[in-house]
């Protein structure tokens, strides 16, 4: 299937039908936190218009969205006081893509510090809550 579907779970999370740890809002971007994070941070941002990647987004909905992964990525940097931030972004499930809506993963790092693995362990509520606030307050 290569058409988006609207009951993927991030179109979920927009409607308000499954929880999430939200840090960012406007009119056309949300920004929530990784349930499953590589790094203490990790953060996702995605558009509110329906896409399944960046290979099918309407560029107006782009230039809207990536101010926002800018932003989100200097404030999680001084937030976790981080040396470097990867932002990362996958197209279809050969390239690692899991969830079919377009989002930008915005995670912090440090010098030697390895990330852990794509979609491994969940994280406690309560960590990703107190992430979020942290983030928040470096906006
Ligand atoms: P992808 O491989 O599509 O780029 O990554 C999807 C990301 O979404 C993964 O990092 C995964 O941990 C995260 N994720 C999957 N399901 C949920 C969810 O229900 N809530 C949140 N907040 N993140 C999710």
């Amino acid at each position: 299937m290569t058409t988006y579907d609207p009951n993927n779970i991030f179109a979920k999370i927009l409607a308000g039908d499954i929880p999430s740890v939200k840090l960012y809002e406007d009119d056309d971007t949300l920004a929530f936190m990784d349930v499953m994070p590589q790094a203490p941070g990790h953060l996702l941002v995605i558009p509110k218009q329906g896409s399944r990647n960046l290979l099918d987004a309407d560029p107006a909905v782009l230039s809207k969205l990536i101010p926002v992964v800018q932003k989100l990525a200097n404030a999680v940097k001084d937030a976790f006081d981080a040396d470097g931030v990867y932002v990362a972004q996958f197209n279809e499930a050969a390239a690692g893509q899991t969830v079919f809506h377009l989002h930008f993963h915005v995670i912090p790092r440090h010098d030697g510090l390895p990330l852990k693995p794509h979609t491994g362990g969940m994280e406690n509520i309560d960590v990703l809550k107190a992430n979020a606030e942290k983030i928040k307050a470096a906006l």
